[in-house]
């Protein structure tokens, strides 16, 4: 039942274990939405940045175009005068790279291509004119003249690190055309002329060729841009060209970083918390169940128990009662806890008695070795129980009330009750028994008493026939008054073995009823001229039957008596002696007649066992048992000086 109520908890507590998704999905769904609220700002930003981008190379693209534009139509408006001399064109050209163009040559050509006029004067190949048709230059100088309109060239390299392309601008007068003028721009100060300085900041800028090829930039710093950038056709000048944009990489705002850094934080603190509380949470479910195991446990072993068990208050109300003990009652715990004296189990006819036990153990007087006590069945059976009493303690080692366990002994008191009648039984049998047995012997022993009356009589009456004086007649009836008594002593020893058992049981001492005993084998001890030395100064007083044990010292002595039948007349002495040691009195009965045989020491004190013709065996068993009836010990013992030592034990009476 125990291990069943054990399962039924552990299972109680599994069944709560689901609990633990709860705290658990939460935690999940805050890190996810934690993480995804990060990468959609990170993605906002990002696209924002983008747009930003793109805006940005939009207007750049823009507004190149129209530095590029307003170029062609200020080249468009050369005019001979510009053209005449050297100093006039430089101060055409001045007037041109004067406005943040991004031009960095101006070049007149007239129809045939040749170089009429140029400023600055390089040596470039592709402008001389002797770099034959295929440089782009050429190319482009014949479109432009052949359309009648701007024409921009490939990009070419300018030395080695350096691209640049030209805008070749036909100029016409009167439907005819004069020349063409060459516009020079230099990609990489071009680029450095019309990107603002603000852009410059952001974004690497690149002119990109149609092979992917950078041909010139404007960036802030040597190191490649991070992140992916955008790019625009470049047109004009066209042939493929490409603006192209990187954002550097800016680092995140403080703001952003803290915001994300702290949410991490708490994440891991929500984590952390979670995972205290889940393991103290699990150590308390660890110990709930081994209490749980441990109450079932003791609470098994308390049901399984047939003792009884009651815990009362220091006030004696009932706070715990055993299975075992309500069936010794009748009564069912709930009826019973919280009752206070008297209690239903009480038995009618013992209620003082019970009350001034519960008075004394909860005084803390009871007693220690247990009391038997007699409780009242609810069906009205009275029951016998042992009742063993002791301080409960509690957890804090104070006393806090009493815990009382009971056993059922109705049985065994019964038992032994039965066995009591049954020895009764047997006793008053064996002593009938005895008594037809003693009858003859009896009959005997009366005999010469009565008949020494009759003699005694007998001769009194011739004495006063024959007018004897009286002093000579007087003897003769003291005699028989003598042997009367002795014959009414033996009629009272039989009648004390034939009584029934009840016996008076009375503070005596033991050396009166020595003398008593002694007194009733007087004429056997005058007659066989026995001396009896008595040391009898202790002072012995013992709770005890004065006829039973009367009895039982007359057989010792009379046994003593008749062993020295044979004994030589300066031998024969009876000792008697009394003396205490350990809270007995020890009486020792000592004779020298014939002494006892080693065989036949062991069945001395069987009943009917006995080695004279006209003995009955019945004697020392009697003496014993009376003995034993007074928790007391017989034994034997040979006397050292020859015959036989009786020793008698009694326990002392507290006086
Ligand atoms: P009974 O005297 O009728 O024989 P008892 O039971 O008194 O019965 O004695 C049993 C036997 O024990 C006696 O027959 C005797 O042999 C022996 N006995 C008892 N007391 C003495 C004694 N003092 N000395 C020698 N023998 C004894």
């Amino acid at each position: 039942m125990g291990l069943v109520t054990a399962s039924a908890a552990t299972e109680r507590i599994s069944r709560w274990r689901w609990l633990w998704i709860l705290p658990r999905l939460a935690f999940i769904l805050f890190v996810g939405g934690v993480a995804l609220l990060l990468w959609m700002s990170d993605r906002a930003d990002k696209e924002e940045k983008r747009a930003t981008l793109i805006s940005d190379i939009l207007w750049l693209e823009q507004n190149l175009r129209f530095h590029l534009t307003r170029n062609e139509e200020v080249l468009g408006r050369i005019s001979p005068a510009h053209t005449v001399s050297a100093a006039a064109f430089e101060s055409f050209a001045h007037t041109v790279f004067g406005f943040e163009s991004g031009l960095r040559q101006l070049i007149w050509l007239g129809t045939d291509g040749t170089v009429r006029q140029a400023h600055p004067i390089t040596m470039d190949p592709s402008l001389v004119g002797d770099a034959g048709e295929a440089v782009p230059s050429r190319q482009s100088f014949h479109l432009a003249r052949s359309l009648g309109k701007p024409v921009y060239s490939k990009a070419y390299p300018y030395f080695t690190n350096d691209w640049q392309f030209e805008v070749h601008v036909p100029v016409s007068r009167e439907g005819r055309i004069v020349g063409v003028a060459v516009g020079v721009y230099r990609i990489r100060e071009l680029l450095g002329d019309s990107v603002p300085w603000w852009l410059a900041e952001r974004y690497r800028i690149s002119v990109v060729g149609d092979s992917g090829k950078v041909l010139g930039t404007r960036s802030k710093v040597e190191s490649a841009a991070t992140e992916e950038g955008y790019q625009v056709a470049f047109e004009p000048p066209g042939w493929g060209l490409a603006l192209h944009a990187e954002p550097y990489h800016a680092p995140r705002p403080l703001a952003s970083v803290l915001l994300s850094a702290s949410l991490v934080i708490l994440a891991m603190i929500v984590l952390w918390s979670l995972w205290i509380l889940r393991r103290h949470v699990l150590r308390r479910q660890a110990v709930e169940e081994q209490l749980q195991r441990e109450h079932a446990f003791r609470k098994a072993m308390e049901d399984s128990l047939d003792t009884g068990m009651r815990a009362r208050t220091l006030d004696g109300e009932i706070i715990y009662v055993n299975p075992a003990f309500c069936r010794m009652v009748g009564w069912t715990a709930t009826e019973l806890i919280g009752k206070r004296p008297p209690m239903p189990y009480w038995a009618d006819d013992y209620l003082d008695e019970t009350r001034a036990i519960h008075d004394r153990v909860l005084a803390g007087n009871g007693p220690e070795e247990g009391f038997e006590l007699k409780f009242k069945h609810r069906d009205g059976n009275v029951i016998d129980v042992l009742v063993h009493e002791a301080p409960l303690i509690d957890a804090r080692g104070q006393q806090s009330g009493w815990m009382g366990s009971m056993v059922d002994i109705t049985e065994r008191k019964q038992a032994e009750q039965r066995v009591r009648q049954q020895q009764d039984r047997l006793q008053s049998t064996a002593r009938l028994i005895a008594m037809g047995e003693m009858a003859s012997s009896i009959a005997h022993e009366l005999n010469q008493p009565l008949a020494a009356i009759s003699s005694y009589c007998t001769g009194a009456v011739n004495l006063l026939r024959s007018a004897a004086p009286a002093t000579e007649v007087v003897p003769a009836l003291n005699k028989a008054v003598e042997q009367a008594h002795r014959a009414g002593q033996i009629i009272r020893r039989i009648y004390s073995l034939a009584r029934p058992s009840e016996s008076r049981v009375e503070r005596l001492l033991l050396a009166e009823r020595i003398d008593t005993a002694l007194a009733l084998m007087e004429g056997d001890i005058r007659e066989k001229a026995i001396r009896v030395t008595l040391d009898l100064t202790a002072d012995a007083a013992i709770e005890g039957d004065p006829v039973l044990l009367e009895q039982a010292l007359f057989n010792l002595f009379r046994n003593a008596v008749e062993a020295m039948r044979e004994t030589i007349p300066d031998h024969r002495e009876l000792g008697i002696s009394l003396s205490r040691a350990d809270g007995y009195a020890l009486l020792k009965v000592a004779d020298r007649g014939c002494g006892i045989d080693a065989g036949v020491v062991e069945r001395l004190f069987e009943p009917l066992f006995t080695t004279k013709t006209d003995g009955m065996g019945m004697g020392l068993a009697i003496c014993r048992s009376v003995v034993e009836n007074h928790r007391g010990r017989l034994a034997f013992q040979p006397n050292p000086l020859g015959g036989a030592v009786f020793t008698i034990l009694l326990p002392l009476t507290p006086s």
